[in-house]
């Protein structure tokens, strides 16, 4: 190396988020000569494929997110900070982030956006209130709270009526998540809680699942969707498809069949596997270089993944738009090595390589207990062999030894026994959500104006119970919800 090359700064990278795309761009530049700063609003690596396993008792949260700051410590060149970034300033290449009110700029020479996506509910928001999505830790747990709590109110509750609605469960969307959240939950009614109730007989729990599509698993085509279809069945999964949600309330859920005609499901638990959009970054970094914002709210990037006039500005995983490519995590994790490869060549005076090319490993859906569908290339099938075909890609990717040891075990527990190793709920998981956001809607009246409820800042603390929230008349006129299913 001579004396110039020397005295050059290393160039700053940022990269924001440490799910797949974030990660394994960081990864990819473990050799690399920068400086590399991660930003994150959590501590973890969220391995998403695997929270409906949390959601139904199978795995605990620690064994799907592993600590960023222990993946990455014997990698010198990065530095991990928590803070949930609010701003960037593709001009003064700058990027602001902030946690428990400490704001930090972060300069850049080059910026790796992977901030995901998180649920849609397609212009619906309300249904939110009672129809939990499954996108993070907290709301997994939430839901488990809620799925096993509804068992426990079943227990105590005086009327055939009310045990009706608490054991209805309704899940919304039949893309993979919805598949896999409906049979665990059917699973679970049937096998894991057997004689574990004294005046109510969990295997009687009705678990429904509705989509919007003709079908189950669109994505994965006619005959593994009918083969998806007839394994719900068989597990007690009763299967509505050509289903538009029309609303939700803390009781039950509305639908319209195809035939335009309305149909409402009592029932004490809905479950909203339905829709995605991007992070709102998109909209910040699209406002910013002209780039096109999608229906997902993904923004569209140029083939070699960056923004228009910005080249050192590279957007990877769910956020993106490309040519139509999926949101899953392979996309993902080859955006963020594309990405990390484009910027050690910038930097080392290599030409570029190309435009970025996504190579379809497969896809594959787990149903129930020994029964998944898979499909690589043109190689579909499904069974106890694709079955296993998942258990191994699953863990192969899962990040760190001790979480695949201790997920074997609990998937031996759950899968040749009929145990769930994990079933504590609390009251905060089951009710933290609402609390919070009720909190923040009293902070803004109060900033708002005079005449609004003044909250000090020192006093922000949550009633410890919250009802939910009754839907208001007013918000029946809201146009119905599609559902759709993305990758969910
Ligand atoms: C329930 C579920 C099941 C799935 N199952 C599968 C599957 O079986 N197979 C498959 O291939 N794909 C699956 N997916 C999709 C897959 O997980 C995603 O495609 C993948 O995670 C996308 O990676 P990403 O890096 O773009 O985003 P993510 O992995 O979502 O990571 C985004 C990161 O950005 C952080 N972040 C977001 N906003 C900010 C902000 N403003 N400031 C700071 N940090 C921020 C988040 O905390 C997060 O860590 C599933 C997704 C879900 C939700």
């Amino acid at each position: 190396m001579n004396d110039q090359h020397r005295t050059k700064p290393r160039p700053r990278v940022v990269v924001i988020g440490s799910g797949f795309g974030g990660l394994f761009a960081t990864k990819a530049l473990r050799r690399a000569d920068v400086d590399i700063t991660m930003i994150d609003a959590t501590g973890h690596h969220l391995f998403q494929p695997l929270l409906y396993q949390v959601a139904t008792g199978i795995l605990s949260e620690g064994e799907i997110a592993a600590p960023t700051r222990e993946i990455l410590r014997r990698q010198q060149n990065v530095r991990v900070v928590l803070g949930e970034v609010t701003d960037i300033d593709l001009t003064a290449r700058t990027v602001t982030s902030t946690v428990l009110g400490r704001t930090t700029v972060h300069g850049y020479d080059e910026l790796i956006v992977a901030a995901g996506a998180g649920q849609s509910y397609f212009g619906n928001d309300r249904f939110a209130e009672f129809a939990p999505g499954l996108k993070s830790i907290d709301d997994a747990l939430e839901l488990r709270g809620r799925i096993f709590g509804a068992f426990e109110l079943a227990e105590l509750a005086e009327t055939q009526v009310e045990i009706d609605r608490l054991l209805t469960f309704v899940v919304v969307g039949a893309g993979p998540t919805g598949v896999e959240m409906a049979g665990q939950v059917a699973e679970l009614a049937r096998r894991t809680l057997r004689e574990n109730f004294r005046n109510i007989d969990p295997a009687g729990a009705r678990v429904v699942l509705l989509d919007a599509s003709p079908g189950v698993l669109p994505a994965f085509g006619e005959k593994l969707g009918g083969l998806a279809r007839r394994r719900l069945s068989r597990v007690g999964v009763e299967v509505h498809v050509g289903a538009t949600v029309t609303d939700v309330d803390a009781d039950g859920i509305e639908m319209e069949d195809s035939d335009g005609h309305g149909h409402r499901f009592d029932a004490a638990t809905t479950i909203w596997a339905a829709g995605v959009q991007a992070s709102p970054l998109a909209r910040i970094l699209a406002d910013q270089s002209g780039a096109h914002i999608d229906h997902a709210r993904r923004i569209v990037v140029q083939p070699d993944l960056t923004l228009p006039g910005h080249p050192e500005v590279h957007v990877v995983g769910d956020m993106a738009a490309l040519d139509g490519l999926p949101g899953v995590a392979q996309v993902a994790i080859q955006g963020g090595r594309y990405a990390a490869d484009a910027i050690q060549r910038r930097h080392t005076g290599k030409d570029p390589r190309g435009p970025f090319r996504y190579f379809d490993k497969g896809s594959m859906a787990t149903i129930s207990r020994f029964f998944a569908v898979v499909q690589i290339g043109r190689v579909e099938f499904g069974g106890f062999l694709a079955w296993l075909m998942w258990l191994a890609v699953h863990l192969f990717y899962m990040v760190g030894f001790r979480s695949r040891v201790v997920t074997v075990l609990d998937w031996l527990v759950s899968f040749l026994g009929r145990g769930r190793a994990q079933r504590v709920a609390t009251q905060q998981q089951v009710y933290g959500r609402m609390a919070l956001e009720r909190l923040f809607e009293e902070f803004e009246a109060a900033e708002s104006g005079p005449g609004s409820p003044t909250v000090s800042s020192g006093s922000a603390q949550p009633s410890p119970v919250v009802e939910p929230r009754r839907p208001g008349g007013a918000e029946a006129s809201r146009p119905p919800a599609r559902t759709s299913t993305e990758r969910q």
